[in-house]
């Protein structure tokens, strides 16, 4: 089906899912890194970034939250660009694993493969893979850079949630050896756990989360900024792994009932992509028992409902000017 929606259309359906939203309750605030445990859990936020430009903000849009397991989508980005996305399927893997983000379990189900990288192991293990080799302030730079370019702002480290992250990563240091012993990691392992552990602790506001998730809408390009941050074959590689695992073990929940590619993280944001049209980011810090955040859940849906979209509805939908 042919169909057209207007800006404003898009911007009152944002508000009206933002305002129906903030009375929704439920979740606690992740409470196995500290620095999370006590952040305001009434914060709440949403933005819409259109793949024209045009965004919309509501609420704490501004407030830097710990990006967590959303950087594992600008790292896989960054890992395509520099391997290209069939390297990335031979070294890593494009696969689901229907279990929790943290799992050991899946590496060993996966045949020492591990599986995406948008789950730790494999997101360590993308790390491990970024350029150059053997230099760590490098690849470091080589990773925010990526974000900067994607969001179009730079995103900045909160040095309290990377040592709350550091002091109580046990789980990922058992992934990370784990992978090691696989042969999966491809750089030193101590120095691809603490990229990974320093990326998860960047600040980022939804605002800059929205501009990404157009970015990856957009084909690449940055529609705020004009830069081609990567060529347009990687955005439907990177649409597909947020769109097979973005949730975790919700994952098909989640698609069923939102009809829009995300990925989440423990920090309380979350950060979806319709291809061709734009990129939403939501934050609210409450959790549910698979690490994603209950508002930020809400209010997408809420959205992606009231506009009646579905990335998988095989309409050709237009944006235009009111
Ligand atoms: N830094 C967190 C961890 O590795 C990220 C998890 C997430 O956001 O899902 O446990």
């Amino acid at each position: 089906m042919q169909r057209s929606i207007t800006i404003s259309q898009i911007k009152q359906a944002a508000r009206e899912a933002y305002d129906e939203s903030k009375g929704v309750t439920g979740g606690a605030n992740a409470n196995y890194i500290p620095y999370l445990a006590n952040i305001d859990p009434e914060l709440f936020g949403l933005s819409v970034t259109l793949t024209d430009g045009t965004s919309f903000n509501f609420g704490d849009t501004d407030y830097r939250f710990g990006i967590e397991s959303v950087s594992k989508v600008p790292t896989a980005i960054l890992a395509m660009i520099q391997h290209t996305p069939d390297g990335v399927l031979r070294q890593i893997g494009a696969d689901a694993t229907g279990l929790p983000f943290n799992s050991i379990f899946a590496i060993l189900l996966e045949n020492d493969h591990p599986s995406t990288p948008l789950v730790n192991a494999g997101a360590i293990s993308a790390c491990s893979m970024i350029a150059p080799q053997g230099a760590s302030r490098e690849k470091w730079e080589a990773i925010t850079g990526n974000i900067t370019d994607l969001c179009g702002s730079a995103p900045e480290l909160i040095d309290e949630l990377y040592e709350s992250e550091t002091a109580t990563n046990f789980n990922n240091r058992a992934i990370s050896w784990l992978l090691k012993n696989y042969n999966r990691i491809y750089d030193d392992v101590d120095m691809s756990l603490d990229l990974y552990t320093r990326q998860c602790s960047l600040g980022i506001t939804s605002s800059q989360l929205a501009v990404m998730g157009s970015t990856i809408a957009n084909h690449g390009l940055n529609p705020v900024t004009g830069k081609q941050v990567f060529d347009a074959e990687i955005s439907p590689k990177i649409t597909t792994m947020i769109a097979s695992v973005g949730f975790y073990q919700h994952t098909g929940d989640w698609l069923f009932t939102s009809g829009i590619p995300a990925k989440t993280g423990v920090g309380g944001g979350v950060m979806g992509v319709m291809p061709g049209l734009f990129g939403i980011a939501a934050f609210a810090p409450p959790l549910d028992d698979a690490g994603n955040s209950v508002k930020a859940q809400a209010v997408i849906k809420k959205f992606m409902n009231k506009l009646g979209l579905n990335f998988l509805s095989g309409d050709n939908v237009t944006i235009t000017a009111d």
